[in-house]
């Protein structure tokens, strides 16, 4: 028994119609997972097919649909946002905070990422907290300090109950999209380092329930040797969730046990 989730998330980001969403949640449905032994499966969808793709969702154990965003106030005079009080009415329970597009289109800094974590708890919302560098960070070999610094700026205010079975999402940017994946002992070193700042600002029993996924070009052709590293939690997949076959191998390499 994994002592965390090991979990596959997709995120469709803007693409698909709804009749799309509908045939894809169908289709990826059809994998059986083993929630028994904590795996689970996230499908993160536009706003507009949170309902229905949950609708196909709900009977199998072990899959939720997850927003890709929400807002960082819970109501108001804020045109066009969503936020973590409705996705609560409507029983969404994941949702990702802080992706890089986010981060990047969005104006989204650390600290705005902090108050939407607060938005997300305070709604019973289970945040998918993204974080990781872009091509020149890595280039200077700044990696770390600069995910630790995002981790310090968005989370380290929450306490340890909150930080108990939370997922973060390493995601280097310049792996994102592009086809180029981290090695997975690029990944690894940084589960690693991400799992040691937990473990320096709550305790080892705390990082040990924290789920760190690995983002960044997931294929069925890369995701075992990813995922089988020891601090490598699953996977949240772009590209490669479209696709039922590969999103459901992809599922399948889940580490087992
Ligand atoms: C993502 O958008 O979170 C992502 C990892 O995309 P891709 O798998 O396409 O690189």
């Amino acid at each position: 028994m994994n002592i965390r989730k090991q979990i596959a998330a997709a995120n469709w980001k803007m693409n698909l119609s709804l009749q799309e969403s509908k045939n894809l949640a169908s289709a990826i449905s059809q994998q059986d997972i083993d929630a028994g032994a904590g795996h689970a499966v996230l499908v993160a969808v536009p706003f507009p097919y949170l309902i229905p793709v949950q609708e196909i969702l709900r009977s199998k154990s072990g899959y939720h649909v997850c927003a890709q965003n929400l807002a960082s106030v819970n109501n108001g005079a804020y045109t066009g946002e969503v936020s973590a009080s409705m996705l609560q009415s409507m029983s969404i329970s994941y949702a990702l905070i802080g992706h890089s597009e986010r981060r990047e289109y969005y104006h989204e800094t650390n600290e705005i990422l902090a108050e939407k974590i607060n938005r997300a708890l305070e709604n019973g919302i289970n945040p998918v907290f993204c974080c990781g560098e872009p091509l020149s960070v890595r280039e200077e070999g700044r990696q770390n300090e600069y995910v630790e610094k995002q981790l310090t700026d968005s989370l380290s205010h929450l306490s340890k109950d909150q930080m108990k079975g939370f997922i973060i999402a390493y995601e280097p940017i310049w792996a994102i999209g592009t086809g180029k994946t981290a090695s997975s002992e690029q990944a690894q070193d940084m589960h690693l380092t991400i799992r040691n700042w937990i473990t320096k600002q709550y305790d080892a029993d705390i990082a040990a329930s924290v789920s760190i996924l690995y983002g960044g070009s997931v294929k069925s052709s890369n995701a075992a040797d990813i995922f089988g590293k020891p601090d490598v939690d699953g996977g949240l997949v772009g590209g490669a969730s479209l696709i039922p076959d590969e999103f459901k191998a992809i599922i399948s390499s889940l580490k087992k046990g």
